[in-house]
């Protein structure tokens, strides 16, 4: 499994719709392909760069560059010695680390001829995902509800952060329109401070919202114990939770709930693990998010949920919401996603 060659693909994947958070918009979603080649094998990653993490295409491209240099020769199956590798070279730029990881258990999963999540230590078979509603106007945001519950998601992402009592009231339409038999999970990306918060979950307590993302800063901890404290709604940590580092000082000093692991925020599965061995230590629960991703690393992040059992809610969204994918090879029905029974990661990704 010795690597030959690695290559990247920068591509610009169109939404369907603009995408609008608390802490930005856009309608491209920049997706970094990565391949890496073996004497007989290839592995798939993908590396989705964003201001969270604060990488771009071009920082995430010299990053591939640098490592591409450094990892022929070296052994693909070793992943763990290859992120120390990795992180000798450079600090941080956790997407283009995440997009080597990626390919590398793409790869070790086909040798192998598993399934990814099966090598992984396979948990489950399926997991449940949300549809995330972006911002937008209270009437757009009720229809998009609407129109996902009756693509069959059982679980709707809200995201809010721009003002509380128009927030709130937002919450409540949608509430109404799509009745209690749909779960809902509310985004406040960094959004509001402390008091804004606790006005909020006042006005909100009733609608059962299954948990809160993200209501502060992410470097904030101070501010996101207190509302964990004393908010009756589960508070998860997602912009606060980049490495292991991040998780067991939220786990230690109790400022979340639950936690949400990304693989562009974290390097990777690896890391991911590590993450994940720590929240459920602390008794966290884990849900798996995505960025603006196309289906490789989405397929991957699925993979990653599946083979733990601490991972119990999935926002792996973002492949739905692309006018035209990369990849194919996931399934979604009843609102589950689940892979293929194919080796690696399980899917065809249309680049040659
Ligand atoms: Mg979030």
């Amino acid at each position: 499994m010795i690597i030959k060659k690695i290559e990247f693909y920068p591509l610009a994947l169109e939404r369907k719709e603009r995408f609008v958070t608390a802490t930005g918009s856009n309608k491209i979603a920049h997706n970094i392909v990565v391949k890496v080649v073996t004497d007989d094998l290839i592995g798939w990653g993908n590396a989705c760069p964003s201001r969270v993490t604060n990488e771009g295409t071009k920082s995430v491209q010299r990053a591939l560059k640098l490592f591409s240099k450094r990892l022929i020769g070296e052994d693909a199956a070793r992943i763990n010695n290859i992120h120390s590798k990795m992180d000798a070279l450079l600090y941080k730029n956790p997407s283009a680390k995440a997009g080597i990881d990626i390919a590398l258990y793409d790869l070790l999963a086909k040798h192998a001829h598993l399934p990814l999540y099966k090598l992984l230590g396979g948990h489950k078979e399926k997991m449940l995902t949300d549809k995330t509603i972006g911002i937008d106007e209270a009437k757009v945001m009720v229809k998009r509800a609407i129109q996902y519950k009756k693509e069959g998601f059982k679980a709707l992402k809200i995201k809010i952060g721009l003002a509380v009592e128009e927030d709130a009231k937002k919450l409540h339409e949608i509430r109404k329109a799509v009745g209690d038999d749909i779960k809902i999970w509310v985004d406040i990306n960094q959004g509001y401070d402390v008091n804004e918060t606790i006005n909020f979950i006042k006005r909100v307590k009733h609608l059962n919202i299954e948990f809160i993302e993200q209501p502060v800063k992410f470097d904030d901890l101070i501010s996101l114990q207190k509302i964990t404290k004393e908010s009756p709604i589960p508070i998860m940590a997602d912009e606060s939770v980049k490495s292991p580092e991040d998780c067991l000082n939220i786990v230690s000093n109790k400022c979340a709930d639950l936690l949400n692991i990304k693989l562009m925020k974290c390097g990777g599965i690896s890391p991911a693990i590590k993450i994940n061995d720590i929240a459920e230590r602390g008794r966290l629960k884990v849900m798996i998010g995505c960025m603006g991703e196309s289906l490789i690393s989405i397929a991957a992040a699925l993979h990653f949920a599946l083979s733990q059992k601490n991972v119990v809610y999935g926002d792996l969204d973002s492949h739905f919401s692309l006018k035209k994918d990369v990849a194919r090879g996931l399934t979604f029905k009843n609102g589950y996603l689940s892979p293929s029974d194919k080796d690696g990661l399980g899917i065809e990704v249309d680049i040659q």
